[in-house]
C-alpha cells in the first residue's frame, strides 16, 4: 500500500510582513500515520489548512516552535474559526512557555463575540478548545514520537527544531535558527528535512528598504538565521532523503529568484530539493512511478 504521509507548506515567508507578491508567513500541515498536525500558525494558516482539503474540525494537534509573530499570530483566529466551523472538542497545543498568556489575551480581546456566540448560538465553551502544554524534550503522540531540540535563534531561547518519527516516515523541521552543527545529527536519515533559509545579499537589500526599523533588524536577521548554502551542507551531513526550504529571507524580492536559492543550496546538496511555495505538499515517502 502506498504511504500517504505528507507535509504541506502552508506559508513559506520568513518574517511577519506581507506585501503584494509575497508569500504568507509560516505554517505547516503534517499528515502522518492518520494524524493531522499543524506546526506554527502564522497569518494565513486557517485558509491554508482548508486549501489542503482538510476540515478545521479534523486537527489533532498544534505545535508552535517559538513566539515570533510570524509563527503564531493566527493561532487564536484558527481556533475561533474552527469553533464556528463546528469544533466541539479539545485540541492539544504544544508550545513554549508564555503561550497560555497569548491564549488568555486572545479570549479577552474577543470576549464580547465569544460570550455572545455561546449565549446566542449555543456554542460550546471556547476556553476548553485548547489544552496548552509547555514543550519538552520528547512527546509521545500515540504512535508518533515528537523529539525537540532547542535551536539557535537569539534573543529567543525557548525556540525549537522538531522531529516527528512515525511508523513509516520521519520529518524534521528546523524552526527558525542560525546554522548549528547539531542540526545534522538531529535530522539524521530523515525522509524530509524542512529548513529555513536566507540569502545574505537579499538581507542587505531588504534592510535598505525598511522604513521603520534600524540596523538592529539587520543584525537580528544575520545572527539568527541560516545561509542557504549551509542548509545544503546540513542536509548532506544528515543524509536526509529530501530537502525543502521555507522561511525565505528575503521573500517576494524579484532580484532573488528560485535560481539564486537553487544555486546556493546546490553548492553542497545534490539530492531532491523543494523550494517551498504556499500550498506545496510533499510526500514524505516519494511514490515510485
Ligand atoms: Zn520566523
Ligand atoms: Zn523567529
Amino acid at each position: 500500500m502506498t504511504n500517504t504521509d505528507t507535509l504541506a507548506l502552508l506559508g513559506v515567508k520568513g518574517g511577519p510582513a506581507i506585501r503584494p507578491g509575497s508569500h504568507m508567513p509560516i505554517s505547516m500541515l503534517l499528515r502522518m500515520a492518520g494524524k493531522t498536525i499543524v506546526v506554527d500558525a502564522g497569518l494565513g494558516v486557517t485558509r491554508g489548512i482548508c486549501d489542503q482539503g482538510v476540515a478545521l474540525t479534523d486537527i489533532d494537534l498544534i505545535v508552535i516552535t517559538h513566539l515570533h509573530s510570524d509563527h503564531y499570530l493566527e493561532l487564536g483566529p484558527l481556533f475561533h474559526t474552527a469553533w464556528t466551523a463546528g469544533l466541539n472538542r479539545t485540541i492539544p497545543v504544544i508550545g513554549p512557555k508564555g503561550l497560555d498568556s497569548y491564549w488568555a489575551g486572545f479570549q479577552a480581546s474577543m470576549a464580547f463575540d465569544i460570550n455572545l456566540r455561546m449565549a446566542d448560538e449555543g456554542r460550546c465553551d471556547f476556553n476548553g478548545l485548547a489544552d496548552i502544554h509547555v514543550i519538552t524534550d520528547q512527546h509521545d503522540l500515540d504512535g508518533i514520537t515528537l523529539t525537540t531540540m532547542r535551536n539557535l535563534h537569539p534573543p529567543i531561547t525557548d525556540t525549537y527544531a522538531l522531529r516527528f518519527d512515525g511508523p513509516e516516515s520521519s520529518v524534521v523541521l528546523s524552526g527558525d535558527t542560525a546554522y548549528m552543527p547539531e542540526m545534522a545529527p538531529f535530522a539524521q536519515n530523515a525522509d524530509l528535512l524542512v529548513h529555513e533559509a536566507m540569502l545574505r545579499d537579499g538581507v542587505e537589500a531588504l534592510c535598505a528598504r525598511m522604513t521603520n526599523g534600524d540596523d538592529r533588524l539587520r543584525t537580528h536577521i544575520l545572527r539568527s538565521h541560516t545561509d542557504a548554502a549551509d542548509v545544503g551542507q546540513i542536509a548532506k551531513d544528515a543524509g536526509v532523503k529530501q530537502l525543502a526550504l521555507n522561511h525565505f529571507v528575503p521573500d517576494g524580492d524579484p532580484d532573488f529568484t528560485d535560481a539564486h536559492w537553487d544555486a546556493a543550496v546546490r553548492q553542497h546538496w545534490d539530492g531532491p530539493l523543494f523550494l517551498g511555495k504556499d500550498g506545496m505538499a510533499i510526500n514524505l515517502i516519494p511514490t515510485t512511478p
